[in-house]
């Protein structure tokens, strides 16, 4: 297919090696112009503003959150945009921007598709992220091929794509609560002399399972959190949208709360960059352990 990328961060620049791998014809733009410039040694084009990648069969984006996405996705961009043209999304953005966006997109012809990933930038490179896609069912069913050369498996989850965004922010929130809860007793159990490895050793022999356990206890138990797969600061804004999601509803997330709380002090204490299972270290220094 002959389509458009925009947001080349960890995520998206791991995303388009895989589409031109499949063989699609990709025209790339960032905000940072060098990040673009390593993918044309792959053999994408890199195009000089957003307009000229929001074209063709599809367009493709991956920016960071709400505020960037409203910057580069704005009234003139999509005015200026060829009817038809579908939009998938596959940044975590709040409910509210996503639906607000599908309005926009349907009010001026356009097909929107939010494809938010599961799935750490190795993970990415890997081809194998887990996409949970909202949108029309039509326009899903032509960027399939395109969704194939980056995930695993693409769950259809809705006809609105706010629908694939609020199951993101749940799956993010559960991670998050994960990993507050290793670091919680991963202090616990410092403060008793247990080695926090053997406690991983037999926790995730059986009762706790899978890669949220064993990765992010592995990096509590080693105390490191460079370089970051999934940044603090990108976790604290999944859980506000979480939380901002929930209140919407009027849907009380207690654990929510306690989890925001922790990543904002992470944050304030400057770890934003690092990777987020350092609330390990935030539950340390609440012992006056760190
Ligand atoms: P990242 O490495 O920080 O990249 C962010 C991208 O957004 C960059 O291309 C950046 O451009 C662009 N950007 C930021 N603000 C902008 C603005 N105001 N105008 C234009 N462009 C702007 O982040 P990432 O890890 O790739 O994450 C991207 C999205 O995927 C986020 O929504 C994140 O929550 C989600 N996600 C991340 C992971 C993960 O493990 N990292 C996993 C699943 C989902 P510059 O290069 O110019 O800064």
């Amino acid at each position: 297919m002959d389509i458009g990328f925009i947001g080349l961060g960890e995520m998206g620049g791991a995303m388009v090696a895989n589409m031109l791998k499949a063989g699609h014809r990709v025209r790339v733009w960032n905000r940072s112009p060098e990040r673009a410039q390593r993918l044309a040694e792959a053999g994408a084009v890199v195009v000089a503003t957003p307009a000229e990648a929001f074209a063709g069969d599809a367009v493709f984006s991956m920016l960071a959150d709400d505020h960037a996405v409203r910057e580069v996705f704005d009234a003139p961009l999509l005015a200026g945009a060829p009817r038809g043209l579908t939009h998938v999304n596959m940044a975590t953005i709040s409910v509210a921007l996503a639906e607000t966006l599908a309005h926009e997109h349907a009010h001026r012809g356009l097909h929107y598709v939010a494809a938010p990933v599961l799935g750490r930038p190795d993970v990415a490179a890997a081809g194998k992220l887990t996409i949970v896609a909202a949108g029309p069912a039509e326009a899903i069913d032509r960027v399939q091929p395109v969704l194939d050369a980056i995930g695993q498996k693409t769950w259809r989850i809705g006809s609105l794509p706010q629908q694939a965004s609020v199951m993101k922010l749940a799956a993010n929130f559960m991670l998050a609560s994960a990993v507050e809860a290793l670091g919680e007793a991963s202090a616990l159990l410092a403060g008793h002399g247990v080695a926090m490895q053997d406690f991983l050793d037999v926790i995730t022999g059986g009762l706790f399972t899978g890669p949220v356990y064993s990765g992010y206890g592995k990096m509590i138990a080693e105390r490191r959190y460079e370089p970051a797969l999934f940044k603090a600061r990108l976790g604290l804004k999944d859980v506000r949208l979480a939380l901002a999601a929930a209140n919407a509803t009027h849907t009380p997330m207690p654990m929510a709360s306690t989890v925001h709380d922790s990543l904002v002090q992470a944050v304030a204490q400057g770890d934003g960059e690092k990777d987020f299972a350092v609330l390990g270290e935030v539950s340390a220094r609440r012992a006056g352990r760190a």
